[in-house]
């Protein structure tokens, strides 16, 4: 999956059920768990045979777990673990789960399948909850505050080696499972075993319900230890083994973060990083939080759809899910998913929509093409077109929402007994690299300076939107600042627009009102790169209100106007990951210096994953988006093509 334009071919499973109600899987014809005891079986098989029950309770007070399987089909597997792992391990330790499924099944079926086992019930919940859309690629759910289950929905001989590069020695135990090797020779391939051995961390188990000649040999050739054991119930045999490998470097001592903004990219990385053992700072010449960019009265949140699956689409599919699964929970009140309206005006919309739905691109629970008479009703409001309608899509308070998020991990942090300290009116100047040598190990931190102070850490993650490149050591990476206004209006309570539900966009947009107030925008100006209010942009506000919706409203209606600076990038993509240097006439990249920018007119949608991103990195746990994702957004992506191309960074 790492062509510009992937096909995203991914289908629902094909199911019936049996008279007892155990579900079959028509193209593989094979059942999904036993018909005589699948919470039995799943539990011998997986959780008795990677001896879980011992290790989950062994874990350090903090530590992480990795669980990976193939086919994640009902969740079983998952819930038994989960629910094991809740039971069983320290209160603040983690579970990772990653499973690898083709064909996921349709929520339908598999709420059904959940009613099967109430002793489950809190979890199944809380998987269907989140359980996500249609999408190819890696979903990262968080269920619960002790378990993250990635669900990443691809073959798993295709997904499983380029998960791997980024997750070597890192899952501590396997569950492979999958229908039998007889139904599904595919999957079951030299290649996937010897990527299971690669991701293996020292001393990492392995268990599966077949018990093959070509499984138990495929696997030993792969560098495990296997051993029989006796089959669940009439099954002869099942496999399960080991591996032993050679102990990793230690890392060095990073013991603090430095994060430098205020805006929705800070607020998502502290909270992404709210678990961490490390201190964390957070700097800002702000007085306060979301300053900048993110402190508009309200926010759409929206995917980007594009006509073919290029990385812009499947990074915005993925972010939008990931924002508003993050808002919904850590943020309720902010969270209005009224649903979003792309008004569909010309030609070239009109063929887009066609080729989206030609291709079958995204499922209907994410877009739906509306007729003007659908749209309308949809909105309440008489539009003056057709539409495509988002439905899971949304708005928010984004000021209060980012004081909000802030202030979840401040007594997130407290609870845990973890340094977390907001430091405003500290504008950082510049940042250089110091060495020190600190019993015996040589480590090479950050100094933050301000005019008269000097701060210190590890890992620095430079997230001050616009103002970002500035503080880089080297000058890498392109953010070209775009000025915008928004406008609020006070709308009369009697008028049309005061009954509108959904935002709409077409060129500007226009969110719902709320207590009276709605606001629109934004104006799109590079020429100047202050926050400096401009009469002049209302007006354009307006002129721009009437053309794309058909409202013309008084000046007299503007209750406020706001200008702030963008941050954008020739490709549209945010910057996020570890910042680029040229040391000795290579290029490569800064180990402890990140940059989360970039984020354009979109950060409240794409900060949340970005962010994670990062902080999977800086913390080194799973990464949450697929590696074509990660390379997309990688910052050096720029450097490193003008290199090939002999070109200035600026050029796309
Ligand atoms: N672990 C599941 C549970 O706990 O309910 C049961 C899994 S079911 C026996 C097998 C699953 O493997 C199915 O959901 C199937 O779609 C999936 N599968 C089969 N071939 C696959 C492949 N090549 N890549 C990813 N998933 C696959």
């Amino acid at each position: 999956m790492t062509s510009a334009n992937a096909n995203p071919s991914l289908h629902y499973a094909d199911i019936h059920f049996d008279q007892q109600g155990t579900p079959e899987s028509r193209l593989f014809d094979d059942i999904y768990f036993s018909r005589k005891d699948g919470v039995a079986e799943s539990n011998y098989v997986f959780i008795h045979h990677n001896d879980l029950t011992t290790r989950f309770s062994q874990l350090a007070d903090h530590e992480q777990f990795l669980i990976a399987e193939t086919g994640f089909g009902s969740g079983l597997n998952f819930l038994l673990a989960a629910d094991l792992f809740l039971r069983t391990a320290p209160k603040n330790a983690h579970l990772y789960f990653v499973s690898f499924e083709k064909y996921p099944l349709k929520y339908a079926d598999l709420a059904k399948i959940l009613s099967y086992w109430p002793q489950f019930q809190m979890l199944s919940e809380l998987l269907l909850r989140q359980y996500p859309p249609l999408l190819p690629g890696l979903q990262r759910l968080h269920l619960h505050p002790q378990i993250t289950l990635d669900l990443y929905f691809a073959d798993v001989n295709e997904a499983l080696p380029e998960w791997v590069e980024r997750h070597k020695r890192t899952v501590h135990a396997w569950f492979l499972d999958g229908f039998a090797p007889q139904k599904n020779p595919q999957m079951w391939q030299p290649e996937l075993f010897q990527a299971i051995s690669v991701s293996m961390a020292n001393q990492a188990t392995l268990a599966t319900f077949s018990a093959t000649g070509d499984v138990r040999r495929g696997l030993i050739r792969a560098g495990l230890h296997i051993k029989k054991a006796p089959g669940f119930g009439k099954k002869r045999e099942m496999l399960y083994g080991t591996i032993y490998k050679l102990g990793l470097p230690k890392n060095l001592p990073a013991e603090s973060i430095a994060i430098i903004g205020d805006g929705i990219a800070a607020a998502s990385l502290a909270y992404a990083l709210k678990n961490s053992v490390k201190d964390i700072t957070v700097f800002s010449a702000a007085s306060g939080p979301a300053a900048g960019a993110s402190g508009n009265p309200q926010g759409a949140v929206y995917p980007l759809l594009q006509a073919q699956w290029t990385p812009t689409a499947d990074f915005f599919s993925h972010a939008h899910e990931y924002a508003r699964q993050l808002y919904r929970s850590a943020a309720p009140s902010c969270w209005h998913e009224t649903g979003v309206q792309q008004l569909s005006k010309t030609a070239a919309q009109h063929i887009k929509i066609r080729s989206i739905r030609a291709r079958a691109l995204y499922p209907s629970d994410i877009w739906l093409p509306q007729t003007r008479a659908q749209a309308s009703q949809s909105a309440s409001l008489e539009l003056p077109s057709a539409s495509l309608l988002l439905p899971k899509a949304g708005w928010v308070p984004a000021k209060t929402l980012v004081s909000e998020l802030f202030e979840q991990v401040r007594k997130h942090r407290m609870a845990l007994g973890r340094k977390f300290e907001q430091k405003f009116n500290c504008p950082i100047t510049s940042i250089q690299e110091v060495g020190y040598t600190q019993n015996g190990v040589a480590g090479k931190p950050w100094a933050l300076l301000t005019e008269n102070n000097k701060y210190q850490a590890d890992q620095v993650i430079i997230a001050g939107g616009e103002r970002s490149a500035s503080l880089l050591p080297q000058a890498l990476v392109p953010i070209r600042p775009v000025r915008g206004q928004i406008t609020q209006l006070s709308i009369p309570k009697d008028h049309p627009l005061n009954k509108l539900t959904q935002v709409l966009c077409h060129n500007g947009y226009i969110t719902p009102a709320t207590e009276g107030t709605c606001c629109i925008g934004a104006t799109f100006d590079k020429s100047r790169h202050e926050a400096i209010f401009d009469a002049q942009d209302d007006k354009q506000n307006l002129n721009q209100l009437e053309k794309d919706f058909g409202f013309a409203l008084p000046k007299q209606w503007i209750a406020n106007s706001r200008a702030s600076v963008r941050a954008t990038t020739p490709d549209h993509l945010p910057l996020a990951g570890r910042a680029p240097r040229f040391a000795n006439e290579n290029l490569d990249e800064w180990p402890n210096l990140w940059i989360l920018s970039g984020l354009g007119a979109r950060g409240l949608t794409s900060a949340p994953l970005a962010a994670e991103l990062i902080a999977a990195q800086v913390e080194a746990l799973p990464l949450p988006a697929t590696a074509r994702i990660v390379d997309a957004l990688k910052p050096i992506r720029f450097a490193e093509r003008a290199a090939i191309r002999k070109q200035s960074i600026w050029v796309d």
